[in-house]
């Protein structure tokens, strides 16, 4: 079944930027897909069309079967409940440990304390963050700090997980540590969708790559590689 399917998006900004051009995606339940490009090619506005932060101008994103584009503003938080959430700058909340950061997803959902109590512990287990979990995300480095972003995504069990340039702040080791925990979380049945630019990674992970150039989708490969020279 169909997790995300972007049907002939077009999205113009108010400035006139035309970012994405008639693209159309269709995501699968269990895949991992990489929206790759250089920068300014559309990839974090086809992300903001999947999380209806921006609406498109024309054409339809459904996710899970409903279509977000007509959603209602009071509808966004039981699409977002389905959703987690990774960006590169972590956006972690500062006041709160590791624990509480990761236990607040859960509450917003209105999970009972009971699951809450459970959950997030497996969460932290999960991306190997336990020993932290009472310390301060001004406390840890950029890969622990990536890790928690991610177990707080991963904690209300959503069947899709998106990242945005996930590994954008963070050195090419704690780069492969956060790959390794999607694509881990992947392999549990979640849906992932990252859009990246670091050809490294794609060329060595050969997931389904989809590319952008200037808002048009000009790729769309199983097993691919950053570029398509061979
Ligand atoms: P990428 O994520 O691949 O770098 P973006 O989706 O951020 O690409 O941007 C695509 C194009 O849209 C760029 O030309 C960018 O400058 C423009 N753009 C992005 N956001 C806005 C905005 N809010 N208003 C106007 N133009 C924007
Ligand atoms: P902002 O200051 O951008 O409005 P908030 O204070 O709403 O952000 O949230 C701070 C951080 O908590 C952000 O990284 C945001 O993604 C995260 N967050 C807020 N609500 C949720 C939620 N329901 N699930 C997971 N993370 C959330």
């Amino acid at each position: 079944s169909k997790v995300v399917e972007v049907k002939n998006v077009t999205k113009r900004y108010p400035n006139g930027t035309v970012a994405l051009k008639n693209v159309s995606v269709k995501i699968n339940k269990g895949e991992f897909a990489f929206i790759i490009g250089s920068s300014g090619s559309g990839k974090s506005t086809l992300i903001k069309m999947i999380l209806k932060e921006e609406n498109p101008t024309e054409g339809d994103v459904f996710i899970n079967g409903y279509e977000v584009s007509a959603m209602r503003r009071k509808d966004i938080p039981v699409l977002r409940r389905s959703l987690g959430i990774v960006f590169q700058d972590f956006r972690l909340l500062p006041g709160k440990t590791v624990y509480e950061n990761v236990a607040f997803a859960m509450q917003i959902v209105e999970a009972l304390p009971k699951e809450i109590r459970r959950q997030v512990p497996m969460a932290l287990a999960l991306v190997g963050i336990s020993r932290k979990a009472n310390a301060y995300p001004g406390q840890l480095s950029g890969g622990e700090q990536q890790r928690v972003a991610l177990a707080r995504a991963l904690v209300n069990n959503p069947s899709l997980l998106v990242a945005d340039e996930p590994t954008g702040n963070l050195d090419p080791e704690n780069s492969w540590e956060i790959m390794r925990l999607l694509n881990e979380i992947n392999q549990r049945g979640t849906t992932v969708v990252i859009a990246t630019h670091e050809k490294y990674i794609v060329d060595a992970m050969r997931k389904r790559v989809v590319v952008l150039d200037k808002g048009i989708l000009v790729r769309d490969q199983q097993k691919g590689l950053y570029g398509d020279e061979d």
